[in-house]
């Protein structure tokens, strides 16, 4: 038995039935043998073993006091995965379904997603299964400090430096931040990132990860000798990533016709574009018991409550929800579009049977730790002028942030080359292992 084949059984064992955090390295594993194929040393220093095993799991206790004045207790979580190519750098996550499994899957795909960037940073993820919503601003303060309270040993801005995900946005980060300038005794702005534009935190950083997917399909467009104009973009989510993919499509000339949230879609035939119907995602975000239906309700348009926005005829598809947020089904109905391909901005939205629907049918589609890496990438950024005590304009962050992605995919395409690939999965698995398991062999203590 090889060494990837030990690791799949050792933790097949250890792990939970059905567990997400599996199947990600599951996955990893054909990757690992083509390397392998060309780097036998790998096999004997059990390089893929040692990346798959998350450095450290913490996980922690949140009591908070809602405004009635009534204790609950929350827990929190943060897996610092890997840090082989620099500190641990991943987002928290708020929401009442997140678990170990989840964050550990989670913290795995980050530590790739950095390796693809090229910049000096590991991989972690973390969160709470505390939901954000209806939750007054007092009571999201009171959480924050807490988590914070607990978890401000563990970070730092060479140690662990985390950002918002589902359920953290800017407001979060900065009592976040807050809490952590007074534990500290002084500003450390290189600790979090996220954190409001001209309160040490980047122009364009809430766009970033929706303005990264676009340059993709902008690559991918590029490529077929195509163009973006006119072309019909669905969507899911209405929250952070989903906002900036509607922003940057209108500015290429794309019209994004769907959005989704927990209870259903809508369908906007006009296109989801214009400053009052983008500003209103951002209110949308802000109502106590937020849903996407809101969108329906104020510009008169169709809402198909408990449904999937799949079965709507597009020529690009971007999910930017949540995990498996893509079953087999939805893939079936996505794929029959013909010509059309997929850029995936949640991260793992895709359930194992769709993903492999997808590479049976030669089906295009980005995997999301290459696609949406512009938001770790402009947190990165974020970090460089923190570090200078400047601030780049939006232009200048902008124009980084697309080189950045623009390198990643070069980089995948000249991998699914150099291993005569068939798919931009393995080319990213391949290209993000290859660098990790370099490292990995330069810095090893064993
Ligand atoms: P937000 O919290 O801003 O928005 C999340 C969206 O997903 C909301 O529309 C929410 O709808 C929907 N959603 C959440 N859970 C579910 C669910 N179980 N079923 C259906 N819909 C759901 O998060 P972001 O936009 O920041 O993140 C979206 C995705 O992008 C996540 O997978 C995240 O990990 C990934 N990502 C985010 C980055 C960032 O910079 N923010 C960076 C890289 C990746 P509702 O409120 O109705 O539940």
């Amino acid at each position: 038995m090889n060494s990837i084949d030990r690791t799949l059984k050792i933790l097949r064992e250890k792990e939970i039935k059905d567990s997400i955090y599996f199947n990600v390295v599951h996955e990893l594993a054909s990757a690992m043998n083509l390397i392998i194929e060309k780097h036998p040393e790998y096999e004997k220093e059990n390089i893929f073993g040692r990346l798959m095993e998350a450095e450290k799991v913490l996980e922690f206790s949140v009591p908070w006091r809602d405004d009635t004045g009534k204790v609950h207790v929350n827990r929190g979580y943060r897996v610092q995965f890997n840090s082989v190519l620099g500190p641990y750098k991943g987002g928290f996550r708020f929401h009442p379904s997140v678990d170990l499994d989840l964050f550990k899957a989670l913290a795995l795909e980050q530590t790739l997603k950095n390796a693809l960037t090229g910049l000096p940073m590991g991989g972690a993820k973390g969160g709470s299964d505390f939901n954000p919503k209806g939750k007054s601003d007092t009571e999201l303060m009171r959480f924050c400090q807490s988590f914070i309270l607990r978890i401000f040993s563990h970070i730092g801005e060479n140690i662990d430096i985390p950002a918002g995900d589902i359920g953290v946005g800017n407001k979060e980060i900065g009592y976040m931040y807050g809490m952590l300038k007074n534990l500290r005794g002084k500003h450390e702005l290189g600790a979090l990132t996220g954190k409001q534009p001209g309160f040490g935190g980047s122009l364009i950083r809430p766009e970033s990860t929706g303005y990264g997917i676009c340059y993709f399909a902008q690559f991918i467009e590029r490529q077929r000798k195509g163009d973006l104009r006119d072309k019909r973009v669905v969507i899911s989510g209405y929250g952070n990533v989903a906002w900036g993919v509607a922003k940057k499509m209108e500015q290429l000339g794309a019209k994004v016709v769907t959005l989704s949230g927990s209870d259903g879609y809508i369908y906007d035939e006009a296109g989801i574009c214009g400053e009052e119907k983008l500003n209103f995602l951002l209110t949308m975000r802000t109502l106590k018991n937020r849903s996407v239906k809101e969108y329906s309700k104020r510009f008169s348009v169709p809402y198909y409550p408990a449904e999937k926005p799949w079965g709507v005829q597009g020529d690009i598809y971007i999910p930017c929800a949540t995990q498996n947020e893509i079953c087999y089904e939805d893939a079936k109905k996505i794929a029959q579009n013909k010509g059309s391909y997929m850029v995936e901005g949640s991260n793992i939205p895709c359930t194992s049977d769709a993903q492999n629907y997808f590479i049976e049918q030669d089906y295009l589609f980005i995997p999301s730790k290459a696609a949406n890496a512009g938001g770790v990438s402009v947190s990165f950024l974020e970090m460089s002028q923190n570090a200078q005590l400047l601030m780049w304009s939006e232009r200048q962050v902008d124009r980084k942030l697309k080189e950045i992605m623009s390198q990643i995919f070069d980089n995948l395409v000249t991998t699914k080359m150099k291993y005569s690939l068939s798919n931009y999965v393995l080319a990213a698995n391949i290209s993000a292992l290859e660098r990790l398991s370099r490292a990995e062999m330069i810095y090893q203590y064993v």
